[in-house]
This record gives structure tokens, C-alpha cells and sequence, in this order.
């Protein structure tokens, strides 16, 4: 830059007399002023164009910012982005952000840099400032710097003020609105290098350079925390549904012990048919309901004739093997529908609801022949016996089930008595 004011030989000295020197001399004051606005402009135009610069810079950076911020969901990469936006883009000294916690107590320092000092660093990372400690509605209202005041009011500026932490700082609020808080961001220098303007035109773009980044880290944070609680809502939905698939676990083995212990309470051991206790029971209700819907219900006992001669002959196991195989035919050929259980020792009963005198007669008829042609093979032997049964109908004139089985009992005894290896069916009086 040419310097105007080293101009003791320029312009030339002129003559007093001469008839222009009046005229040249208000020129060549003239041009030295406008040179020297000139001067002035262009320093000006160097400045303006210096902030451009940096308003352009800041603009990318931004734009850059919003990229990654709209793309991140985790909370801990989005404050890393904001924080080396403040360092390196911003170029201020110091940054931290405050996360409130999830009961929306404490706001805890969760992001941090520029706090070098072991000392400082241990006393800011272990910052925790109470929610309700902090008024941010006073906060806004304290506001003294002339510069924010209008930011404040509107934006997401919440002060920018000499403080505790820092010199000079700014602090942004980010969440859904001033009164609600999620998140505290503290940026700023220790020191003022800057003459006066300079320094207020620079911090100027710098605030609306960080209310634009508070606007963009606000909707990045609201959105990593949502995702967050999400996670956090499906990690205890899993754990709940674990905890489910437990109990159903242990319910399922619960039911399953109790259904084993409901089968052994009703099913007899050896012959695996159903034993006596459930037979009371079965019969009575069958019996019952017969009554109540006017149907037949038949009712058959079967014995094993000579048994106790087989126990003696061949011992109490073989008697055991011979009982276990009648159980066996009984559960293939009791006629559908029908109720097979052990009756007692080697006497059986078939509950038959729905039956038919004929039919019934044929179907217990050929369990007795079945049984007939059937032989334990022990050893060499060949064992097997016959077996007798009575059948008994409830008819119209049968009133109770106790009085039907004593039938069916008579009809047996009837078939011993006649020379076993037969079916008797009780015939009612008429
Ligand atoms: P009947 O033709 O008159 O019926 O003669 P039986 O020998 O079959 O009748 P009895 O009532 O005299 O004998 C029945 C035998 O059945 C006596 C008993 O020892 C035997 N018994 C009862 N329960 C069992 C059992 O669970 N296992 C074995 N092996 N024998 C049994
Ligand atoms: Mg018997
Ligand atoms: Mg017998």
C-alpha cells in the first residue's frame, strides 16, 4: 500500500504566486484525502472480504456438521462431531457438553476437550450440576451482552457472559425448548486477543455460526438420546421376554410334573391301564351323564380264570408278565370310546357308554378269544390261561352304578360257575 503520508517532497512545492498553486494545492489536498478514504475502504473491503472468508468456511463446515450429525445415531459420536466442530472449525479453546441423565436429575459432563491441565480436566469431567439448580428462564433474563440479546430471546443462546468455567464462554441449551433442557454446550476462549470491533464482528458470525450448530447438534442429540432409549426400551424388552421364557419354561415343567403326577395318580403301574380310583370316579359319571341324556351304558368285568394256579406254578413275576400283556390287548381292542381299567388283582373293567347289547356281547367275546390263543413264551414253556367276564346294561329300572356293577359281578360269577372261558351278560328282569 502506497504511503500518503510520507509526503514531504510530494507534491512538489509550488511557487505562491503562480495563479493556479491556490487551485492545485485544494487538488492535490483533495486527492490525498480521497486516496486516503481509499486507503481506509480498502482495508475495510480486505477485512469484509476476510470475514466472507470465514463465513464461507464456516458455512461448510457446517454443512459438513449437518451431514454427519444427520447420518449418526449413537449420542457419543454426535458429541465428538459437535466438539471438533468447536475446536477445529470454530477454533475456540475449550469445549463441553452436558448430558442430563435419563430421570432428568443431573446434567453430566459427557464430552469434553481443550481442558488440559490434569487438575482442571479431573475437577470439569467430574462436573454434575443439578437440573433444577439451573434457571435457565433467569438465565435468558440475566443476559448482558449486547451481542446475544436478540439470539437469546429467540434462538437456542442461552448466555454469553463471564462465568465460572471460562473467561469469555457461550452456552446453548439443546432440547425441545428453553424450559427443558437435555443438553448444556459450554464453548469459548480464556482470553481476548482481539482489539475491540474486531473481536466483536468476529464473535458476531462465531454466535451465529454455534446457534446454527445448536440448532443442528439439538435435533441430532434429541434423536441419538430417542435412539437410545429405544435401545435401551428393547434391551429391557428382551430382558423381560427372557425372564418370560423362563417362567414359561418353568411353568411348562411345572404343568408337565403335574400332569406325570395326575397320570400316576390315575394309571395303574403295572399294566399301565387306568387304575381302580379313576374307574370309581369314571363310572360314576359316565353312569350319571348316560342317565341324564336316556342312553346305555354297558359295563364288563373280566377275570382271569386260574390265575392264582399260574403265581404258584410259574411264580408271581410270570403272573406279573401275564397281567402286563392283558393290559396290552385290552388297550388295542377295547372298543373305541370304551374305558379299559384294572379293576383289582386280576379282575378288569371296561366302562362302555353307548353300547349295545349285541355288539357289546361280540366285542368282549372276542377279547376273550384274543386272550385265549394268547401264550407267555418263559423259557420252553408256553404259558397262558383263559378268562371270564360278565356284562351288565343299565336299563330302566337301574338306578345307580354300585347296583349295574353287582350285575355285571353276578353275570362273572355266573360265567365261573358255568365253567369259565365265557361272556355272560346279566339279563335284567323284565
Ligand atoms: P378264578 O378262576 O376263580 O378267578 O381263580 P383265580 O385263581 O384266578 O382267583 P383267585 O381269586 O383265587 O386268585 C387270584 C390271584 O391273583 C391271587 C393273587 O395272588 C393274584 N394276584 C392278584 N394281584 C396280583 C398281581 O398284581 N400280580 C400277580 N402276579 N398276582 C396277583
Ligand atoms: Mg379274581
Ligand atoms: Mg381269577
Amino acid at each position: 500500500m502506497p504511503s500518503i503520508q510520507g509526503s514531504d517532497h510530494y507534491p512538489p512545492p509550488l511557487a505562491v504566486h503562480h495563479p493556479d498553486h491556490q487551485s492545485l494545492l485544494e487538488q492535490v489536498h483533495r486527492l490525498t484525502n480521497e486516496v486516503q478514504r481509499l486507503i481506509k475502504v480498502e482495508s475495510k473491503l480486505y477485512y469484509v472480504q476476510q470475514r466472507v472468508d470465514q463465513q464461507v468456511r464456516h458455512y461448510h463446515a457446517m454443512n459438513e456438521v449437518g451431514r454427519q450429525l444427520s447420518t449418526s445415531l449413537d449420542l457419543q459420536s454426535v458429541l465428538n462431531v459437535i466438539v471438533e466442530f468447536i475446536l477445529y472449525k470454530a477454533n475456540l479453546e475449550r469445549c463441553l457438553i452436558l448430558v442430563a441423565d435419563s430421570e432428568n436429575q443431573y446434567f453430566h459432563v459427557k464430552a469434553l476437550d481443550g481442558y488440559y491441565e490434569p487438575a482442571v480436566y479431573q475437577k470439569v469431567a467430574g462436573l454434575k450440576i443439578k437440573t433444577s439448580q439451573l434457571d435457565l428462564a433467569e438465565l435468558n433474563r440475566e443476559i448482558s451482552y449486547d451481542l446475544c440479546s436478540a439470539l437469546a430471546s429467540t434462538g437456542p443462546l442461552v448466555q454469553l457472559r463471564p462465568t465460572w468455567l471460562m473467561h469469555e464462554y457461550v452456552v446453548f441449551h439443546l432440547g425441545e425448548n428453553q424450559d427443558y433442557a437435555q443438553c448444556l454446550l459450554v464453548a469459548g476462549n480464556s482470553q481476548k486477543m482481539m482489539p475491540y470491533q474486531t473481536r466483536i464482528e468476529m464473535e458476531s458470525d462465531l454466535i451465529l455460526c454455534l446457534t446454527s450448530l445448536a440448532t443442528h447438534a439439538s435435533t441430532a442429540i434429541k434423536k441419538a438420546i430417542f435412539y437410545d432409549t429405544l435401545q435401551s426400551q428393547k434391551q429391557d424388552l428382551e430382558r423381560a421376554l427372557m425372564t418370560l421364557n423362563r417362567k414359561n419354561l418353568h411353568l411348562e415343567q411345572a404343568l408337565k410334573a403335574l400332569d406325570e403326577a395326575h397320570t400316576k395318580a390315575i394309571q395303574d403301574s403295572l399294566t399301565g391301564l387306568f387304575n381302580r380310583a379313576y374307574f370309581d370316579e369314571r363310572f360314576q359319571q359316565e353312569f350319571a351323564q348316560a342317565q341324564l341324556n336316556h342312553e346305555a351304558i354297558a359295563i364288563t368285568l373280566l377275570d382271569l380264570d386260574f390265575f392264582k394256579s399260574i403265581n404258584d406254578s410259574h411264580g408271581h413275576l410270570v403272573g406279573d408278565l401275564m397281567l402286563q400283556q392283558f393290559g396290552k390287548l385290552l388297550q388295542a381292542q377295547a372298543p373305541i370310546g370304551s374305558i379299559p381299567c384294572r379293576y383289582g388283582g386280576e379282575e378288569f373293567a371296561i366302562i362302555l357308554p353307548n353300547a349295545t347289547p349285541v355288539r357289546t356281547y361280540t366285542q368282549m367275546d372276542e377279547i376273550r378269544r384274543c386272550f385265549q390263543q394268547q401264550v407267555l413264551a418263559i423259557g420252553q414253556q408256553h404259558i397262558g390261561t383263559t378268562l371270564s367276564g360278565g356284562i351288565a346294561f343299565s336299563g330302566s329300572t337301574v338306578k345307580t352304578s354300585t347296583e349295574l356293577l353287582n350285575q355285571a359281578d353276578q353275570a362273572l360269577y355266573t360265567a365261573k360257575t358255568q365253567g369259565r372261558n365265557r361272556i355272560i351278560s346279566y339279563i335284567q328282569p323284565t
